[in-house]
Protein backbone atom coordinates (compact mmCIF):
# COMPACT_ATOMS: atom_id res chain seq x y z
CA UNK A 1 0.00 0.00 0.00
CA UNK A 2 1.50 3.58 -0.49
CA UNK A 3 1.48 6.13 1.53
CA UNK A 4 -0.76 8.38 -0.93
CA UNK A 5 -4.10 5.47 0.43
CA UNK A 6 -3.30 6.14 3.53
CA UNK A 7 -4.28 10.28 3.35
CA UNK A 8 -7.51 9.43 2.37
CA UNK A 9 -8.32 7.91 5.78
CA UNK A 10 -12.36 8.16 7.32
CA UNK A 11 -12.79 10.03 10.40
CA UNK A 12 -11.97 7.47 13.94
CA UNK A 13 -14.83 8.55 15.49
CA UNK A 14 -17.66 8.84 12.71
CA UNK A 15 -16.13 7.03 10.43
CA UNK A 16 -16.99 9.20 7.47
CA UNK A 17 -15.01 10.27 4.29
CA UNK A 18 -15.12 14.18 5.57
CA UNK A 19 -11.50 14.88 6.88
CA UNK A 20 -10.99 18.89 5.76
CA UNK A 21 -6.88 19.53 5.56
CA UNK A 22 -5.96 22.40 8.30
CA UNK A 23 -2.26 22.53 9.48
CA UNK A 24 0.73 21.20 8.55
CA UNK A 25 2.84 20.64 11.52
CA UNK A 26 6.74 22.52 12.02
CA UNK A 27 9.44 19.75 12.11
CA UNK A 28 6.95 16.89 11.57
CA UNK A 29 9.98 14.19 10.76
CA UNK A 30 6.53 11.90 9.62
CA UNK A 31 4.84 14.06 7.25
CA UNK A 32 1.90 14.19 9.32
CA UNK A 33 -0.69 16.47 8.40
CA UNK A 34 -3.56 17.88 10.95
CA UNK A 35 -7.27 17.81 9.44
CA UNK A 36 -10.96 18.21 11.06
CA UNK A 37 -13.53 15.82 10.57
CA UNK A 38 -15.87 18.79 8.67
CA UNK A 39 -18.76 15.87 10.03
CA UNK A 40 -18.26 15.08 13.84
CA UNK A 41 -15.31 18.45 15.09
CA UNK A 42 -12.52 15.35 16.13
CA UNK A 43 -9.19 17.11 15.17
CA UNK A 44 -6.60 13.92 14.10
CA UNK A 45 -3.26 13.49 12.16
CA UNK A 46 -2.54 10.96 9.28
CA UNK A 47 -1.36 9.12 8.47
CA UNK A 48 -1.73 6.91 10.80
CA UNK A 49 1.62 5.38 11.50
CA UNK A 50 1.41 2.99 14.12
CA UNK A 51 4.27 4.05 16.44
CA UNK A 52 7.73 2.09 15.82
CA UNK A 53 9.18 0.44 18.31
CA UNK A 54 12.39 2.10 17.67
CA UNK A 55 13.78 4.26 19.99
CA UNK A 56 15.28 7.69 19.95
CA UNK A 57 17.96 9.36 22.06
CA UNK A 58 16.08 11.30 24.96
CA UNK A 59 15.69 14.85 23.64
CA UNK A 60 13.40 17.82 23.68
CA UNK A 61 12.78 20.38 21.00
CA UNK A 62 9.74 22.84 20.17
CA UNK A 63 8.85 21.37 17.12
CA UNK A 64 7.08 18.64 16.25
CA UNK A 65 9.83 15.62 16.86
CA UNK A 66 9.59 16.49 20.44
CA UNK A 67 8.28 13.56 22.74
CA UNK A 68 10.94 11.50 24.12
CA UNK A 69 10.77 12.86 27.03
CA UNK A 70 7.74 11.65 29.19
CA UNK A 71 8.14 13.66 32.34
CA UNK A 72 4.73 15.08 31.93
CA UNK A 73 2.99 12.41 32.94
CA UNK A 74 3.76 11.65 36.53
CA UNK A 75 2.37 15.22 37.40
CA UNK A 76 -0.71 13.67 36.48
CA UNK A 77 -0.75 10.73 39.06
CA UNK A 78 -2.07 13.16 41.74
CA UNK A 79 -5.65 13.89 39.78
CA UNK A 80 -6.09 10.59 38.78
CA UNK A 81 -6.38 9.31 42.05
CA UNK A 82 -7.87 12.00 43.46
CA UNK A 83 -11.01 11.35 41.18
CA UNK A 84 -10.35 7.53 41.31
CA UNK A 85 -11.15 7.98 45.11
CA UNK A 86 -14.68 9.92 44.49
CA UNK A 87 -16.00 7.37 42.62
CA UNK A 88 -14.80 4.10 43.82
CA UNK A 89 -14.13 2.12 47.38
CA UNK A 90 -10.53 1.58 47.02
CA UNK A 91 -10.58 -0.89 50.20
CA UNK A 92 -12.41 -3.53 47.94
CA UNK A 93 -10.71 -6.67 46.36
CA UNK A 94 -10.43 -4.34 42.98
CA UNK A 95 -8.81 -5.47 39.64
CA UNK A 96 -7.63 -2.21 37.62
CA UNK A 97 -6.29 -2.14 34.61
CA UNK A 98 -3.17 0.21 33.66
CA UNK A 99 -3.41 1.39 29.46
CA UNK A 100 0.18 2.71 29.76
CA UNK A 101 1.91 2.39 32.78
CA UNK A 102 4.49 4.29 31.26
CA UNK A 103 7.41 4.47 34.30
CA UNK A 104 4.43 2.89 36.68
CA UNK A 105 4.05 6.28 38.61
CA UNK A 106 -0.28 5.94 39.06
CA UNK A 107 0.48 1.98 39.41
CA UNK A 108 2.57 2.52 42.75
CA UNK A 109 0.10 4.76 44.28
CA UNK A 110 -2.53 2.93 42.99
CA UNK A 111 -1.12 0.19 44.70
CA UNK A 112 -0.38 1.98 47.98
CA UNK A 113 -4.16 3.22 47.99
CA UNK A 114 -5.65 0.34 47.15
CA UNK A 115 -4.30 -2.47 49.48
CA UNK A 116 -6.53 -5.47 48.25
CA UNK A 117 -6.05 -4.62 44.32
CA UNK A 118 -4.78 -6.46 41.68
CA UNK A 119 -3.39 -4.37 39.07
CA UNK A 120 -2.64 -5.14 35.38
CA UNK A 121 -0.19 -2.96 33.33
CA UNK A 122 0.10 -2.54 29.93
CA UNK A 123 3.00 -0.74 28.82
CA UNK A 124 5.07 -1.96 25.51
CA UNK A 125 8.32 -0.17 26.80
CA UNK A 126 10.50 -2.14 29.15
CA UNK A 127 11.80 0.64 31.00
CA UNK A 128 8.51 -0.19 32.84
CA UNK A 129 9.46 -3.42 33.54
CA UNK A 130 12.78 -2.30 35.05
CA UNK A 131 11.19 0.60 36.78
CA UNK A 132 8.41 -1.63 38.41
CA UNK A 133 10.36 -4.99 39.21
CA UNK A 134 8.93 -6.50 42.42
CA UNK A 135 6.13 -4.54 42.65
CA UNK A 136 3.16 -7.08 44.45
CA UNK A 137 -0.02 -7.70 43.11
CA UNK A 138 1.32 -6.28 39.20
CA UNK A 139 0.80 -8.52 36.01
CA UNK A 140 2.84 -7.11 33.42
CA UNK A 141 1.73 -6.82 29.71
CA UNK A 142 4.64 -5.76 28.12
CA UNK A 143 2.55 -4.55 24.56
CA UNK A 144 0.72 -2.40 23.12
CA UNK A 145 -2.91 -1.60 24.55
CA UNK A 146 -4.66 -2.66 20.97
CA UNK A 147 -2.36 -5.59 20.78
CA UNK A 148 -3.94 -6.66 24.29
CA UNK A 149 -7.16 -9.09 24.31
CA UNK A 150 -8.35 -9.74 28.04
CA UNK A 151 -11.71 -11.26 28.69
CA UNK A 152 -15.24 -9.36 28.51
CA UNK A 153 -16.03 -8.02 31.63
CA UNK A 154 -12.57 -8.90 33.64
CA UNK A 155 -11.74 -5.03 35.33
CA UNK A 156 -13.68 -3.07 37.84
CA UNK A 157 -11.54 0.16 36.59
CA UNK A 158 -9.75 0.85 33.77
CA UNK A 159 -7.11 4.21 34.17
CA UNK A 160 -5.98 5.10 30.86
CA UNK A 161 -3.58 8.47 31.39
CA UNK A 162 -1.87 10.52 28.04
CA UNK A 163 -2.35 7.25 26.26
CA UNK A 164 -5.09 7.59 23.85
CA UNK A 165 -3.98 10.67 21.74
CA UNK A 166 -1.14 8.40 20.75
CA UNK A 167 -3.31 5.30 19.48
CA UNK A 168 -4.17 4.71 15.68
CA UNK A 169 -7.89 4.10 16.34
CA UNK A 170 -8.56 5.95 19.87
CA UNK A 171 -12.28 4.74 19.43
CA UNK A 172 -11.73 1.21 18.99
CA UNK A 173 -9.70 1.50 21.72
CA UNK A 174 -12.43 2.66 24.45
CA UNK A 175 -15.06 0.55 23.27
CA UNK A 176 -12.19 -2.55 24.15
CA UNK A 177 -12.06 -0.73 27.81
CA UNK A 178 -16.22 -0.69 27.45
CA UNK A 179 -15.59 -4.17 26.99
CA UNK A 180 -13.32 -5.76 29.36
CA UNK A 181 -15.24 -3.76 32.18
CA UNK A 182 -18.10 -5.31 34.50
CA UNK A 183 -21.11 -3.96 34.98
CA UNK A 184 -20.72 -0.74 36.21
CA UNK A 185 -17.40 -0.43 36.08
CA UNK A 186 -15.50 2.86 35.74
CA UNK A 187 -12.70 4.67 33.40
CA UNK A 188 -10.48 7.31 34.41
CA UNK A 189 -9.20 8.82 31.53
CA UNK A 190 -6.66 11.85 30.90
CA UNK A 191 -5.44 13.22 27.44
CA UNK A 192 -4.15 16.61 26.09
CA UNK A 193 -6.82 19.28 26.21
CA UNK A 194 -6.51 20.85 22.15
CA UNK A 195 -7.95 23.93 24.34
CA UNK A 196 -4.14 24.79 25.22
CA UNK A 197 -3.40 26.03 21.75
CA UNK A 198 -5.66 28.91 21.88
CA UNK A 199 -3.70 30.32 24.63
CA UNK A 200 -2.17 33.56 23.95
CA UNK A 201 1.79 32.46 24.99
CA UNK A 202 1.43 29.54 22.36
CA UNK A 203 5.24 29.57 20.74
CA UNK A 204 5.56 25.33 20.26
CA UNK A 205 4.39 23.31 18.13
CA UNK A 206 1.65 21.75 19.93
CA UNK A 207 1.24 18.90 17.51
CA UNK A 208 3.70 16.68 18.20
CA UNK A 209 4.51 13.69 15.94
CA UNK A 210 3.18 11.09 18.59
CA UNK A 211 0.23 12.27 18.77
CA UNK A 212 -2.59 11.27 16.32
CA UNK A 213 -5.63 12.36 18.20
CA UNK A 214 -6.14 15.96 19.27
CA UNK A 215 -9.16 16.13 21.81
CA UNK A 216 -11.11 18.91 23.19
CA UNK A 217 -13.78 18.48 26.03
CA UNK A 218 -16.38 18.14 23.75
CA UNK A 219 -14.95 15.16 20.99
CA UNK A 220 -13.22 13.53 24.12
CA UNK A 221 -16.52 13.40 25.90
CA UNK A 222 -18.46 12.51 23.43
CA UNK A 223 -16.42 9.64 22.12
CA UNK A 224 -16.40 8.44 25.56
CA UNK A 225 -20.38 8.42 25.62
CA UNK A 226 -20.41 6.90 21.76
CA UNK A 227 -18.11 3.97 23.60
CA UNK A 228 -21.07 2.64 25.61
CA UNK A 229 -20.31 4.88 28.91
CA UNK A 230 -22.02 7.66 31.30
CA UNK A 231 -19.82 10.54 32.09
CA UNK A 232 -19.83 10.80 35.99
CA UNK A 233 -17.21 13.29 36.33
CA UNK A 234 -16.62 16.05 33.50
CA UNK A 235 -13.16 17.96 33.14
CA UNK A 236 -12.10 20.77 34.97
CA UNK A 237 -13.21 23.63 32.70
CA UNK A 238 -10.23 25.85 34.21
CA UNK A 239 -7.37 23.36 33.32
CA UNK A 240 -6.92 24.20 29.55
CA UNK A 241 -3.69 21.21 30.12
CA UNK A 242 -5.27 18.16 30.36
CA UNK A 243 -8.97 16.72 29.88
CA UNK A 244 -9.83 14.34 32.94
CA UNK A 245 -13.26 12.15 32.54
CA UNK A 246 -14.54 9.45 34.79
CA UNK A 247 -17.08 7.55 33.20
CA UNK A 248 -19.16 4.54 34.07
CA UNK A 249 -19.80 1.34 31.63
CA UNK A 250 -23.51 1.91 30.88
CA UNK A 251 -24.59 0.60 27.72
CA UNK A 252 -24.11 -0.92 24.30
CA UNK A 253 -21.87 1.55 22.00
CA UNK A 254 -23.54 3.98 19.48
CA UNK A 255 -23.83 2.51 16.02
CA UNK A 256 -23.86 6.27 14.34
CA UNK A 257 -22.16 9.05 15.55
CA UNK A 258 -24.23 11.91 14.82
CA UNK A 259 -22.42 15.17 13.36
CA UNK A 260 -21.73 18.60 15.38
CA UNK A 261 -21.52 21.44 13.29
CA UNK A 262 -21.21 23.60 15.79
CA UNK A 263 -17.75 21.76 17.19
CA UNK A 264 -16.54 21.64 13.91
CA UNK A 265 -16.77 25.28 13.43
CA UNK A 266 -15.23 25.65 16.46
CA UNK A 267 -11.96 23.00 15.80
CA UNK A 268 -11.59 25.16 12.83
CA UNK A 269 -11.63 27.94 14.19
CA UNK A 270 -9.11 27.42 16.92
CA UNK A 271 -6.97 26.04 14.31
CA UNK A 272 -6.56 28.97 12.68
CA UNK A 273 -5.98 31.06 15.86
CA UNK A 274 -2.96 28.48 16.53
CA UNK A 275 -1.66 29.85 13.53
CA UNK A 276 -1.83 33.02 13.52
CA UNK A 277 -0.72 33.53 17.02
CA UNK A 278 2.38 31.29 17.14
CA UNK A 279 3.29 33.15 14.37
CA UNK A 280 3.45 36.21 16.29
CA UNK A 281 4.83 34.84 19.39
CA UNK A 282 7.71 33.83 16.99
CA UNK A 283 8.09 36.92 16.01
CA UNK A 284 8.13 38.24 19.48
CA UNK A 285 10.38 35.53 20.54
CA UNK A 286 13.63 37.85 19.44
CA UNK A 287 12.50 40.88 21.13
CA UNK A 288 12.64 38.83 24.11
CA UNK A 289 15.73 37.34 23.60
CA UNK A 290 17.36 40.77 23.06
CA UNK A 291 15.84 41.95 26.71
CA UNK A 292 17.16 38.92 28.38
CA UNK A 293 20.60 39.82 26.83
CA UNK A 294 20.22 43.57 27.81
CA UNK A 295 20.12 41.83 31.42
CA UNK A 296 23.78 41.74 31.85
CA UNK A 297 26.03 42.28 33.67
CA UNK A 298 23.17 40.83 36.04
CA UNK A 299 23.42 37.27 36.89
CA UNK A 300 20.53 35.67 35.37
CA UNK A 301 19.35 31.99 35.48
CA UNK A 302 17.00 30.45 33.98
CA UNK A 303 14.62 28.07 35.34
CA UNK A 304 12.67 25.63 32.67
CA UNK A 305 14.85 24.37 29.90
CA UNK A 306 12.13 22.32 28.14
CA UNK A 307 10.10 23.47 24.72
CA UNK A 308 9.97 27.27 25.67
CA UNK A 309 13.25 27.47 26.52
CA UNK A 310 14.16 25.24 23.02
CA UNK A 311 11.99 27.59 21.04
CA UNK A 312 13.85 30.85 22.10
CA UNK A 313 16.83 29.85 21.19
CA UNK A 314 16.07 28.39 18.06
CA UNK A 315 13.37 31.07 17.07
CA UNK A 316 14.38 33.94 19.13
CA UNK A 317 17.99 33.59 18.41
CA UNK A 318 18.61 33.62 22.14
CA UNK A 319 22.31 33.37 23.04
CA UNK A 320 22.44 30.73 26.14
CA UNK A 321 25.61 31.49 26.81
CA UNK A 322 25.07 34.50 28.81
CA UNK A 323 23.19 32.57 31.65
CA UNK A 324 24.57 31.95 34.77
CA UNK A 325 22.29 29.25 35.91
CA UNK A 326 20.20 26.54 33.92
CA UNK A 327 17.44 25.09 36.22
CA UNK A 328 15.40 22.21 35.22
CA UNK A 329 14.25 19.69 38.20
CA UNK A 330 13.09 16.99 35.56
CA UNK A 331 14.97 17.09 32.35
CA UNK A 332 18.21 17.25 34.76
CA UNK A 333 17.53 13.33 35.16
CA UNK A 334 17.57 12.54 31.52
CA UNK A 335 20.21 14.88 30.08
CA UNK A 336 23.27 16.74 31.07
CA UNK A 337 23.12 19.69 29.17
CA UNK A 338 20.78 22.29 26.89
CA UNK A 339 22.02 24.05 24.00
CA UNK A 340 25.49 24.18 25.31
CA UNK A 341 24.42 25.29 28.93
CA UNK A 342 24.68 22.45 31.96
CA UNK A 343 21.12 21.53 33.62
CA UNK A 344 21.89 22.26 37.67
CA UNK A 345 19.08 21.69 40.13
CA UNK A 346 17.18 24.02 41.99
CA UNK A 347 19.58 24.39 45.08
CA UNK A 348 21.92 26.15 43.26
CA UNK A 349 20.50 29.14 43.57
CA UNK A 350 21.07 28.86 47.40
CA UNK A 351 23.92 30.65 47.58
CA UNK A 352 22.90 34.21 46.11
CA UNK A 353 24.18 32.85 42.79
CA UNK A 354 21.44 34.76 40.65
CA UNK A 355 20.17 38.69 40.85
CA UNK A 356 17.46 37.38 38.24
CA UNK A 357 15.68 34.33 37.69
CA UNK A 358 13.66 33.72 34.26
CA UNK A 359 10.54 31.67 34.56
CA UNK A 360 10.10 29.51 31.49
CA UNK A 361 6.99 27.84 32.05
CA UNK A 362 3.19 28.57 31.59
CA UNK A 363 1.76 25.93 33.73
CA UNK A 364 4.40 25.44 36.89
CA UNK A 365 5.14 29.44 36.78
CA UNK A 366 3.38 29.96 40.16
CA UNK A 367 4.91 27.02 41.78
CA UNK A 368 8.61 27.70 40.51
CA UNK A 369 8.51 31.79 41.64
CA UNK A 370 7.23 30.28 45.27
CA UNK A 371 10.55 27.79 45.14
CA UNK A 372 12.46 30.85 43.43
CA UNK A 373 11.77 33.60 46.50
CA UNK A 374 12.30 30.81 49.27
CA UNK A 375 15.47 29.82 47.96
CA UNK A 376 16.96 33.43 46.48
CA UNK A 377 14.89 35.59 48.39
CA UNK A 378 17.02 38.60 46.71
CA UNK A 379 16.18 37.63 43.23
CA UNK A 380 14.15 39.61 40.90
CA UNK A 381 11.33 36.72 39.00
CA UNK A 382 10.47 37.31 35.40
CA UNK A 383 7.61 35.43 34.14
CA UNK A 384 7.84 34.23 30.38
CA UNK A 385 3.94 35.12 29.76
CA UNK A 386 5.23 38.94 30.70
CA UNK A 387 8.23 38.98 28.52
CA UNK A 388 6.49 37.71 25.57
CA UNK A 389 3.49 39.98 26.34
CA UNK A 390 6.08 43.27 26.82
CA UNK A 391 7.51 41.92 23.29
CA UNK A 392 3.96 41.75 21.06
CA UNK A 393 3.06 44.93 22.87
CA UNK A 394 6.67 46.28 21.85
CA UNK A 395 6.00 45.30 17.88
CA UNK A 396 2.90 46.29 17.78
CA UNK A 397 4.04 49.66 18.99
ZN1 LIG B 1 -15.75 12.65 12.26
Amino acid sequence: MSSQTLQHCPCDFCGRDELAFSYLPDGSTRGLKVHVCRYCGLVQSTPRIARTRERHAAAVSGGADWGNVRYGKGFRTGAAMAALSRHADLTGNLALLDVGSNRGSFARAFLEAARGAQLTAVEPDERFAASCAGMPRTELVQARTEHTTFADASFDIVHSCHTIEHLAAPFAALKDHARVLKTNGLLVIDAPNIALIGGEDIVEEWFIDKHLFHFSARTLSRMIEAAGFEIVEQNDPADAINLLFVARKSGAPLETVAADPAESAAAMALMNRYQHTRARNLAALEMVARELEALKPKRVALWGAGRLFDMLVREGGYDPGTLSLLIDVHLKKHMAERHGVALAAPDALNDDTADVVVVMSRGFAEEISAEVRARAPGAEIILYADLLGRARLGRAA
